[in-house]
């Protein structure tokens, strides 16, 4: 079926790529490295977040082979190097759309048409936002998506996290390193996290838990002072004072530009198989745009690398190298 939405009007400049690679995160690069390495020459386009989420952790503690923790943004560099050392052609652009009913695969950006042989999707995913008065205001001024980048800023003070996933109680746990208190907002009397986390969390005397409720507003002058909740089964309304708000309910994967043209698993990530094959062939995805589950840098990278490989086979196969 012919992609209508594909490029707008306009002449673009025509650049051909055996293998286009889309996103500046651990899988896109990881993918690069292994496919510069492969002689293929690639092309990867950063797309706006570059270094991808791991960018806004101040101190990753679990990616192998950095026993003192590295800096998200550190490492983010150096996996771009790494990629370029090889032969990677970095672009620092986005796609805006894509039409994969023919082949080779058409890819647009605002003012070029990538024609490529296979493509690696690693555009990587988004954290969801409450959407309620005062979030966007105070980002940055007490509203934050992102404990390991802002926790510091907390020295002393009274945090509230919401969701009850692993990520809120892993991420309430981190910020019980500077916070006096930690408080737990959560939509439901049960926590979705995992069991032995739970139980770190119900250990740790700084962590408390509010059930049941909603942050309705997040108030304030110029930084956060409160938030506003609701309590979902009496109704009531509370203001309870903090200093920041975390937020940590779920992610959006970055798959607006595929529309159709990928099919989707239900929790509306890319569906790939064992080999990061999507519904259609040529075209992989790796890390956080087809992973709901792990989430990790260290996961991240090796899907990109297993993408990259698959895309090193299906261009042998169909003698494109
Ligand atoms: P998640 O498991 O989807 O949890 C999101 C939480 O936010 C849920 O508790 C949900 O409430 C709540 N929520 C969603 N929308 C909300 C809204 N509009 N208002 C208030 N609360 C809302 O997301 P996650 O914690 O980011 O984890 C995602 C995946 O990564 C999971 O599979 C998780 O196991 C994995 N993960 C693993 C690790 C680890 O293994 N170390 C660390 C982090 C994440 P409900 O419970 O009511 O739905």
């Amino acid at each position: 079926m012919e992609n209508k939405e594909y490029c707008s009007e306009g002449e673009r400049e025509k650049i051909e790529t055996q293998l286009l690679i889309l996103g500046g995160g651990p899988s896109g690069f990881a993918a690069a490295i292994y496919a510069a390495r492969a002689e293929l020459a690639p092309t990867l386009l950063t797309g706006m977040a570059l270094g991808g989420q791991a960018a806004t952790t101040d101190m990753i503690e679990n990616y192998p082979g950095f026993p003192e923790g590295i800096n998200g943004v550190e490492l983010g560099d150096l996996l771009l190097k790494q990629a370029e050392k090889f032969g990677t052609n970095i672009v620092y652009d986005s796609i805006t759309s894509v039409d994969f009913s023919g082949y080779p695969f058409r890819l647009c950006t605002y003012d070029k048409e990538y024609i490529a042989k296979a493509v690696v999707i690693s555009t990587g995913a988004n954290p969801n936002h409450l959407n309620v008065p005062g979030e966007k205001e105070f980002t940055g001024k007490g509203v934050s998506y992102c404990g390991t980048c802002d926790g510091w800023f907390f020295k002393g003070k009274k945090v509230v996290v919401v969701g009850g996933g692993d990520s809120a109680l892993e991420e309430a746990m981190f910020l019980t390193r500077f916070a006096t208190s930690v408080t737990v907002v959560h939509r439901r009397d049960q926590l979705r996290a995992g069991k032995l986390l739970q139980n770190r969390v119900m250990n740790n005397k700084k962590i408390n838990f509010i059930w049941s409720s909603v942050v309705e507003e997040i108030v304030g002058e110029n930084e956060v002072t409160a938030v506003r909740l609701r309590n979902r089964v009496s109704g009531e309304e509370t203001i309870f004072e903090t200093n920041g708000v975390f937020i940590f309910i779920g992610h959006t994967p970055n798959v607006e530009i595929f529309n159709d043209q990928l099919k989707l698993d239900e929790n509306k990530y890319i569906e790939v198989d064992r080999y990061m094959r999507t519904s259609i062939p040529g075209v992989f995805a790796g890390g956080e745009v087809a992973d709901h589950r792990y989430r990790q840098v260290v996961t991240s990278t090796g899907m990109g690398a297993a993408a990259a490989i698959e895309a090193i086979h299906f261009l042998e196969e169909n003698q494109e190298v």
